[in-house]
């Protein structure tokens, strides 16, 4: 075992709870564990899979509140917001329990014999999971790795360990099988590296920095072991001249979770032609945003998750940057105002690299060609947004700009349906969706000879 984490409530610095950190012993014994309980689970029927799931989900389900007040405590989230993660960890747990019981195979035509193919388990799974969205993230590496056959093994953030480890008590209650579903806290250098490193570990989901998601793709390239990245991003929200505007610019596309969010869109490109009617809009909604205590409902933003993370932002947002902003409590606390940067270059480092704070850069374009070229002028491709009212326009658009996870006039990105993930820097394959189970399996064709001898 290692040493401790501190978990601290980022609203008002207080220890909200000490958990022991595990090293690479501890991660060897948990995969080592995992290893058993996966056989059996990949061995029983996938109704009985699907059972357990669905029972973990109305375990989940009852302790709604609970979850969600946790995720508060912990990261700082506000109080509607965590409630809506805690049920997004319960529909996502049912969405993959039917899911268990459709993954289905093919029968192929071919000469001379009966062709098949099935969706195996990988086995073991292990997930890296960070501080913004804890549990919701958590549920997107696990839940259908489980759901498919796999057990897992899940390293949350040293800040953010809490939620996921009730959701491991919350499994077991449930009555899924012991060491199915473990989380392991601990420090990523030490118990994110081991996960990555073990030979026993079949694929790995990361969710964080593209710098530490490269990392993590090259330790898993020496086992050839398959990775899914879920990585950074610097999203535009292009707004037309045509669209209606206070809803496209809307400062909680960028302001939600503190701006702590991959998705958020930290670029909006404006159309020359309302620049200043935006900036007149963006100037009084900043100036409305009401940010404190996140478990207070009249609260719209809540703090930066950490020390760290405060640094990070004041780094790249000197207090003198010109800009619109918005008012923020001082200290005790991680608090940074609602900020939009206005005169800002497109390759200014504010423009470019993800600042994971409540902060977005305003630079404008000319015409839609100008507008397509500033969106893909960027190392990530996560998300976007267009607003338009000209529905051939939305369409040539969104075909143009080069990311996972677009929406015309609607900053919404996420829903369990529907795949996410990014292109470029932003990450390698898609979680949720209809392919959410076969991202956790390995397919085989079996050729059955019909011309062979007997069986
Ligand atoms: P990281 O990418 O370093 O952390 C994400 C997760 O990876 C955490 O669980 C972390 O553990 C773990 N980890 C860290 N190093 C390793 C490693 N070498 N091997 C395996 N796992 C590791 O992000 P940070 O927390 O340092 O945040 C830095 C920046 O990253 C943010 O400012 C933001 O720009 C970006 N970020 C993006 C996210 C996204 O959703 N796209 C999410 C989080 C961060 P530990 O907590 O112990 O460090």
């Amino acid at each position: 075992m290692g040493d401790e984490l501190t978990v601290l409530n980022p609203a008002t610095e207080e220890v909200v709870a000490t958990v022991p950190a595990a090293d690479a012993h501890d991660v060897d014994r948990a995969v080592v564990r995992a290893v058993a309980a996966q056989r059996a689970w990949a061995a029983a029927a996938p109704a009985d899979r699907a059972r357990l799931l669905r029972r973990f989900a109305d375990t989940v389900d009852a302790h709604l509140d609970e979850l969600a007040l946790l995720e508060v405590r912990e990261a700082g989230h506000l109080l509607g917001n965590a409630r809506w993660e805690a049920g997004n960890a319960r529909d996502l747990l049912l969405y993959a329990a039917g899911g268990a019981e459709r993954l289905l195979g093919a029968q192929i035509p071919v000469p001379g014999g009966w062709d098949v193919t099935f969706h195996e388990p990988l086995g073991v799974v292990g997930v890296i999971a960070p501080w913004n969205f804890p549990m919701p993230i958590a549920a997107w590496g696990s839940f259908p790795a489980l759901a498919a056959g796999n057990a897992v093994v899940l390293k949350p953030a040293e800040t953010t360990p809490l939620t996921a480890l009730r959701l491991a008590e919350l499994a077991l209650e449930a009555g899924l099988p012991e060491h199915l579903f473990q989380v392991l806290p601990g420090h990523g250098a030490v118990t994110g590296r081991a996960l990555t490193d073990h030979p026993d570990i079949a694929k790995i989901v990361f969710t964080g920095s593209t710098r530490t998601g490269r990392e993590v793709m090259a330790r898993a390239a020496r086992h050839i072991k398959p990775v899914t990245l879920e990585l950074g991003g610097k999203s535009p929200n292009i707004v037309f001249a045509d669209a209606d505007l206070a809803a496209a610019v809307d400062p909680f596309s960028f302001l939600d979770n503190s701006g702590q969010d991959c998705c958020a869109r930290t670029r909006i490109l404006v159309q020359q032609t309302v620049l200043d009617e935006v900036r007149d809009l963006l100037a009084d909604a900043l100036a409305a945003v009401v940010v404190g205590d996140p478990a207070d409902d009249k609260t719209q933003m809540g703090p930066l998750i950490s020390r760290q993370q405060l640094h990070r932002v004041r780094a790249l947002v000197p207090d003198d940057a010109p800009g619109l902003r918005g008012g923020a409590p001082d200290g005790p606390g991680f608090w940074f105002p609602p900020t939009v940067l206005t005169a800002e270059r497109a390759d200014s480092p504010a423009a470019r690299e993800e600042i994971f704070g409540p902060v977005a850069v305003l630079l404008p374009f000319t015409d839609e060609q100008d507008a397509i070229r500033l969106a893909n002028d960027t190392p990530y491709g996560l998300a976007g947004s267009l607003w338009t009212r000209d529905l051939g326009r939305a369409l040539r658009v969104s075909r143009a700009v080069r990311a996972g996870n677009l929406s015309v006039n609607s900053h919404s990105s996420v829903r369990y349906w529907t795949p996410f993930g990014g292109f470029k820097q932003s990450g390698v394959g898609r979680e949720l969706g209809p392919d959410a189970l076969t991202a956790f399996t390995e397919t085989k064709n079996v050729f059955i000879s019909t011309e062979g001898p007997a069986l």
